[in-house]
């Protein structure tokens, strides 16, 4: 007989990366709610019509925690669960790129929400490195254009107004139908569709697990809900995985 190991599925949100630094601009709380004119930076037809926005959203790009963020330990303990050679996949609403740098495989990483190290041309599609636009915003482009086409710049990151990426979202849609453990961390479980993967889940067998500091409309679901701090939490909690 042959046994399977089990496929352990994180559902990662901001507050796994709150201990790097960076805020959780969405959140209940976050910036893009509390200020209508941040919300602006991050919204397609407004960016796409407006100039003094996109000028407004490359500052704030260049200026990004992100750049500054290292993974934390609760970035380090999910590829720690990798090297133990249990198969895991990650389903991140975070946009920074940090359970990759933690040296998670990026092939096991989905990301629902885009990535802001990447850039993608409105015009033509092409991607590249983030990098490489904000050294031209720093040369002194204040709105730099697609090199190819002359198209409108914007971060690869999902804004409000765009839907996700169909092939991202489905991949996800069968890791949490096949996954036999699912663990929401650090997301409050407000914004759909990654929010309903978590029922999606639970629907299919999975053990589901919840590590937030505040309550989510799916705690009744879980066989455990744990609200100490991710940085602790989580590290224990996937301990009891590893062999
Ligand atoms: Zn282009």
């Amino acid at each position: 007989m042959v046994t399977r190991k089990p496929l352990v599925a994180l559902l990662s949100g901001a507050g796994v990366s709150t201990d790097s630094g960076i805020p959780d601009y969405r959140g209940p709380q976050g910036l893009w709610r509390r200020d209508p004119e941040a919300e602006k930076l991050v919204t397609y037809d407004v960016y796409m019509s407006d100039p003094e926005i996109r000028r407004r959203s490359w500052r704030m790009r260049r200026d990004s925690p992100t750049w500054q963020a290292r993974p934390n330990a609760a970035h380090e303990a999910i590829v720690g669960l990798e090297r133990a050679g249990v198969p895991v996949r990650v389903i991140t609403q975070n946009v920074d790129g940090l359970h990759q740098r933690a040296g998670l495989t990026p092939r096991k990483v989905l990301e629902l929400h885009g990535s802001a190290r990447s850039v993608v041309c409105t015009g033509c599609g092409e991607r590249g490195p983030m990098d490489e636009a904000l050294e031209r915003v720093a040369s002194g482009e204040e709105d730099p254009d697609c090199r190819g086409c002359g198209g409108i710049l914007k971060s690869a990151t999902v804004m409000f107004g765009e839907r996700l990426d169909p092939a991202v979202l489905g991949e996800a849609v069968a890791v949490a139908k096949g996954c036999d453990v699912f663990i929401a961390v650090g997301t409050s479980l407000q914004v759909q569709p990654a929010a309903s993967l978590v029922g999606l889940a639970a629907e299919h067998g999975a053990r589901l697990l919840i590590v937030n500091a505040e309550p989510t409309p799916y705690d009744g679901l879980a066989e455990r809900v744990i609200r100490e701090p991710i940085g602790t939490a989580l590290p224990a909690l996937l301990s009891t995985f590893t062999p």
